[in-house]
């Protein structure tokens, strides 16, 4: 199988990517597709449809292999599932599964890419295929959920207030950033609670780095709720593409 595209996403490294799509409605990214498929008779038909689902890569781990039971967030990091009980990236084939609402075909030159909204994967994903999401086929209104049948944010004991500092607040103000409004998006990616499962039992006042778009943002824990403290641009290295668009 090849890639037919790879995704730009702003989540530059895995830290801080959310758990599952549509928690962070905010985010949105380009699928850039691959020459070949580069053309916009590939995407005829697609306007209709809200929602697609992405057929993924887990490029990033896909090396670190799977074993029989993982430790899913969801019960705290401790509990035990089997892998395909789960949706791990840790698994035989190293395939992910996510539903994104779609924002805009783009075509520029030679260029093809379908822009999204609210996914959970990394900067450079590769896509192995796209379907449209099919509301009559696909969404179950009366399917149980598991050890996950609330989303994450629902439950109010992980619920997070997010401040902001006056500096953190000076910087935002003068940063001119037109793909989406950048600090709703770090609040909602911050109330997620981005920290590991092991971080979460004892951790105030350890501060933390993600990299978001073009952009370092660090933050804390601080009585109960997280605080960011900078959001400063980013020297890009190691092939990473800036975030102009
Ligand atoms: N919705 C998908 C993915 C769920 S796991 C599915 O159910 O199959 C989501 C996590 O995958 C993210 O939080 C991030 O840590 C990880 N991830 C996202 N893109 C990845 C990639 N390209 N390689 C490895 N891990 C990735």
């Amino acid at each position: 199988m090849q890639p037919v595209a790879y995704l730009r996403s702003p989540y530059r490294q895995k830290f801080a990517i959310p758990r599952q799509p549509n928690l962070v409605k905010e985010a949105i990214g380009d699928i850039c597709f691959v020459d070949e498929f580069a053309d916009a008779n590939c995407l005829r038909g697609l306007e209709g449809f809200s929602h697609v689902w992405l057929v993924f890569l887990f490029h990033e781990t896909a090396d670190k292999g799977w074993s029989a039971t993982v430790t899913p967030p969801r019960l705290g990091g401790t509990e035990r599932v089997g892998v395909f009980a789960s949706r791990s990236m840790y698994r035989p084939n190293p395939i992910g599964l996510s539903v994104v609402e779609t924002v805009a075909v783009l075509q520029q030159g030679k260029e093809l890419r379908l822009r999204i909204r609210g996914m959970d994967l990394l900067d450079g994903t590769p896509i192995l295929d796209i379907k449209p999401y099919l509301p009559y086929a696909d969404a179950i209104p009366t399917a149980t959920g598991g050890y996950a049948e609330q989303a994450p944010a629902q439950n109010s004991d992980l619920q997070f207030t997010v401040e902001f500092t006056p500096y953190s607040l000076s910087q935002l103000d003068k940063i001119d950033f037109k793909i989406c409004n950048l600090k709703s998006f770090i609040k909602s990616v911050l109330q997620q609670d981005p920290r590991p499962a092991q971080h979460v039992r004892n951790d105030e006042d350890r501060e933390y780095g993600m990299h978001l778009y073009d952009f370092n943002i660090r933050w804390r824990v601080s009585a109960g709720h997280m605080e960011v403290l900078s959001v400063d641009p980013v020297e890009l290295q190691n092939g990473l593409l800036p975030w102009k668009v």
